[in-house]
């Protein structure tokens, strides 16, 4: 496996780039090695600029469920691009995208289009807070919604891998009003809401955590957090942007059996290009200007390629029972790594984790206890052998459709080789 022009390439890109990358984790700091330098994609496949070929797990962190360069979604976005990139002005393909949204959750009356799920939960959560008149919002330790100030926090993703839970940078007063909790602590929720009820605005959480790996969330504890947003009128936040039609066919709502007030979507639906949505009842959703006065606005909200991307991706999502597929090729990972000594292997739906620690993993504290030199060293191994891990211990790996069974029994056959030695 030959890196010369991946390595070239970073060092040039040092010069122009805090890090040398344009998002932390593609620095592949923490497990060593150098990073990856994306030529194409397909299928299953990610190619390097050095000609390499790797069986993809990180399938572009959660957007390519379907894998790489799917040629309906190739189709609509060259067709779409060929009227004109960007609009300014209403679309109807924001109503494809929107109906197909709807087949999958016909419980949701209203959404808005943005550009990333980071604006998708600070629209949530400005709308809960005009909602109620409050301003406390509770979340969990580990769970990651984007890089909002008021949300980093105690955040998953890249802000766990390097250690640094509060950014420099944030005032005291924005994370004076995010109160932190442990993810599937019932007893923990119960305090909070015991004490500050009648001031928390919203609740929002990740129904199965994808940001400290994967971590699912308890039904108790999803419930539990339904039942107490109701009783104290607070909005209840599920931020599907990792999650949704992923971990699950759908969203923790049909999942779990609890109706949040508010969801936000991201990834996936955009079909790999940059996208994010906050949709939820309407008595809350209608709050947003022009219907309400609470502000928000986008020059590339709606993006007509955009829009067709994610709609041809949905569309196939739903034609082809993609979660069915990448449910059943996740039960041959589980075949051969439920069991293993040593590791903490958790799997929902096309995403998983393999924690290496004796310790059921189930919130931040236990995710912590993980060896993560270790999985530095499996995930160099795992490069060694042409398959590509999110490096890092705390990002999901993710299945898409364009894999294949005998694969995934290739990959969890190499894990235990890599565990055995
Ligand atoms: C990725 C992610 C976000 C942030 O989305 P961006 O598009 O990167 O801004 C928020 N919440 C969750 C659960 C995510 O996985």
């Amino acid at each position: 496996m030959t890196s010369k022009k991946s390595i070239k390439a970073f060092k040039e890109a040092k010069k122009y780039f805090p890090g040398g990358v344009n998002s932390p984790v593609r620095a592949f700091k923490s497990v060593g090695g150098g990073p990856v330098y994306f030529s194409r994609g397909k299928g299953q496949y990610i190619y390097d600029i050095d000609g390499n070929r790797y069986l993809d797990f990180i399938g572009a962190w959660g957007p390519a469920v379907l894998g790489h360069a799917y040629k309906a979604a190739v189709d609509a976005v060259k067709k779409a691009a060929a009227k004109g990139l960007c609009a300014g002005l209403n679309t109807v393909s924001e109503l494809r995208l929107a109906v197909e949204i709807k087949k999958l959750l016909p419980w949701i009356n209203m959404m808005r289009f943005v550009n990333s799920g980071t604006e998708a939960v600070m629209t949530a959560i400005r709308l809960s807070r005009a909602y109620t008149g409050r301003d406390v919002i509770i979340k969990m330790s580990g769970c990651y919604h984007g890089h909002l100030d008021s949300m980093l926090v105690s955040a998953g993703s890249g802000a766990l891998t390097f250690g640094v839970p509060d950014s420099p940078g944030i005032t005291k007063a924005a994370g004076r009003d995010t109160i932190v909790i442990p993810y599937n602590d019932i007893d923990a929720l119960e305090d909070v809401f015991a004490v500050s009820g009648n001031k928390i605005a919203a609740l929002i959480l990740e129904p199965v955590a994808g940001n400290m790996g994967v971590v699912p969330g308890n039904g108790a504890f999803i419930r539990k957090a339904g039942s107490l947003c109701k009783k104290y009128n607070s909005v209840l936040i599920f931020d599907e942007i990792m999650a949704g039609f992923r971990a699950y066919a759908r969203t923790g709502k049909e999942y779990y059996g609890v109706e949040p007030g508010l969801v936000c979507l991201g990834k996936i639906i955009g079909g790999g290009l940059p996208v994010g949505a906050v949709a939820g009842k309407k008595e809350i959703m209608s709050m947003l200007a022009p219907s309400g006065p609470v502000y928000q606005a986008g020059t590339f909200s709606g993006n007509p390629v955009v829009m067709e991307a994610g709609a041809a991706t949905l569309k196939a999502y739903i034609r082809q029972d993609t979660f069915k597929k990448i449910n059943k090729l996740g039960l041959v990972l589980d075949d051969l790594l439920a069991n293993a000594p040593g590791v903490h292997y958790a799997r929902s739906g096309g995403m998983f984790t393999l924690f290496f620690t004796n310790v059921k993993v189930t919130d931040l504290k236990t995710a912590k206890t993980s060896d993560t030199s270790a999985f530095a060293k499996f995930h160099r191994f795992m490069m060694s052998n042409n398959i590509l891990l999110p490096p890092s211990q705390f990002e999901a790996c993710f299945i898409s459709s364009a894999h294949e069974e005998r694969q995934m029994e290739f990959f969890g056959r190499k894990c235990l080789e890599y565990i055995n030695k």
